[in-house]
């Protein structure tokens, strides 16, 4: 990715937005129906603030978490506004991204996370997408993978999250109030990060 980070971040914008009502139904089912609502409002903004001009990896994804942080709200809000300003802190200055630079940015992503939620992977969150993914792009760029076909096996360890998702309860977030009644649904927060790692696959793959 060389000056095309903006490009990226409309890309997943653009996937977030036409996946607004989907997530929001499944937010329906286990929260209180604002996903999608929120995460599509939020990258609206990032749509717009981010400058189409810089092309430092970095400085950009770090703006776009600023943007989240401040129009997203909920829980999400934070959890993704921490997650983009800190795999921006490591990608600062950046105007290419390695399979390394990845890595690197997925672990503070991670890192983020889990500062500001204080949730471990199996609670049904964005982290049973987003722990598995990072395991298996870890194992396969160690194997001398491509940046693209370790975020492919990435993205099917996060569908497979999503699946996992529907099997557990909640014990964090709004869904865990429901306690068992939140098992047989998919996690919202975990979908749309799915389509977060999908988007930049298929745009580091096009
Ligand atoms: P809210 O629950 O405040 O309405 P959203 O509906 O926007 O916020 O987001 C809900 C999603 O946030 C959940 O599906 C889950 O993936 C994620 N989430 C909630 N709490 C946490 C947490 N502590 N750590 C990680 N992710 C969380
Ligand atoms: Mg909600």
């Amino acid at each position: 990715m060389s000056t095309r980070v903006y490009d990226c971040l409309k890309a997943i914008g653009e996937k977030i937005i036409e996946n607004r009502d989907f997530l929001t139904d499944l937010d329906r089912e286990i929260g209180d129906a604002d996903h999608g609502v929120n995460m599509a409002r939020g990258f609206q903004s990032v749509i717009e603030k981010v400058s189409q001009d810089d092309s430092d990896i970095g400085a950009s994804l770090k703006k776009a978490g600023m943007t989240l942080l401040s129009t997203v709200g909920g829980a999400s809000g934070p959890l993704y506004g921490t997650a983009y300003m800190e795999a921006g802190k490591v990608l600062m200055g950046k105007e290419t991204l390695t399979a390394d630079d990845l890595k690197l940015a997925l672990e503070a992503a991670i890192a983020g996370i889990q500062k500001r939620g204080k949730a471990e992977k199996g609670e049904k969150t964005m982290l049973d997408s987003l722990i598995p993914a990072y395991d298996v792009y870890c194992e396969k760029i160690g194997g001398g993978a491509s940046i693209v076909d370790a975020l492919d096996a990435a993205c099917t360890a996060a569908n497979e999250g999503i699946e996992f998702t529907k099997t557990i309860a909640a014990t964090k977030g709004r869904a865990s109030y429901l306690g068992d009644r939140s098992i047989g649904h998919q996690d919202p927060g975990a979908t749309s990060l799915t389509l977060t790692l999908e988007t930049i696959r298929d745009f580091l793959k096009g």
